[in-house]
């Protein structure tokens, strides 16, 4: 007959395992829960600026799960761009766009397209010689993606209650920047204002066309720069929260003081990606929040 072994010894491994089995599960609940809560329902809109340093890269996530892309950062996060892209399990995009030619919102849009593949591409007509974006429009050509300026007031998007408008091509620019597509999405009772990089006289000819522009969510021109998101424009936009996509600590002092102090007199709440990385914006039709 074998020796027992002492009873206490068998119940002193059960407290070592509820334990480590109660931290188990306080990590499985703290890794899990913010992705369940961060979920997108199935009837929401989703705005996710993207994180892309200086630049611009935004992402329309729409209720029935179709995607548009409002331009794609630089070439090079172009491959980080697209992993985040297929991380939150966008496989084709309904619409992409590239506001204007410069390389901080055009640059990462070829890789993208090869990546993910869009029914239409919509472009300001800017030109810009410049070797991603001459590499851009071959590459459309050669896949055949339809391609084009749409038309001020073309509704882009329509589908599930959710509309999305190009208010302004920025037909005659004198510069770039102020050639910016400018979108406005609508849900519900919400509304969002896309505006790349238009500067202060694209905003005036935008007010001068007289369509609808107020907008309760409101992505600032050009990073934040001063000479974008003028006092007038803000007063016909009338947005309820602002967000600045521009690099951390960037070369151009984006944003401005004064467009800060623009923003803190009407009370806008706003968000920027230097400071809180990739920002979202969920509309359930009735009002934005942060997730
Ligand atoms: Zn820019």
């Amino acid at each position: 007959m074998g020796k027992r072994r002492p009873a206490g010894k068998r119940r002193s491994a059960l407290p070592l395992i509820l334990a480590a089995a109660a931290v188990l599960a306080i990590a499985l609940i703290a890794i899990f829960l913010p992705r369940y809560l961060r979920k997108k329902p199935e009837d929401a809109l989703d705005a996710v600026f993207f994180d892309v340093g200086q630049g611009d890269a935004i992402l329309l996530s729409f209720p029935e799960g179709e995607f548009a892309l409002i331009d794609a950062g630089s070439r090079d996060d172009a491959e980080l761009l697209v992993e985040e892209l297929a991380c939150r399990g966008v496989r084709r995009l309904s619409f992409a766009a590239v506001t204007h030619p410069h390389e901080d919102h055009a640059g990462g849009m070829e890789a993208v397209l090869r990546a993910i593949p869009a029914d239409k591409v919509y472009l300001s007509d800017g030109e810009n010689d410049a070797g991603y974006y001459i590499d851009l429009l071959e590459w459309l050509e050669k896949s055949g993606t339809p391609c084009g300026v749409p038309g001020n007031g073309e509704v882009v998007y329509e589908k599930a209650g959710c509309r999305v408008t190009a208010v302004y091509n920025g037909e005659g620019a004198e510069n770039l920047n102020d050639s910016s597509l400018i979108f406005r999405a609508v849900y519900g009772e919400t509304s969002l204002l896309l505006t790349g990089d238009a500067e202060i006289p694209e905003e005036t000819r935008l007010l001068a066309l007289g369509g609808e522009i107020a907008s309760d969510l409101l992505k600032l021109g050009h990073h934040g720069s001063q000479s974008s998101t003028g006092e007038a424009f803000l007063d016909a936009v009338k947005p309820r929260y602002a967000v600045i996509s521009c690099g951390r600590n960037n070369d151009y002092g984006h944003p401005h003081r004064e467009v800060l102090d623009r923003l803190e007199r009407r009370g806008i709440s706003l968000s920027r990606t230097d400071r809180e990385g990739t920002v979202l914006f969920r509309s359930d039709g009735r009002a934005w929040t942060k997730p």
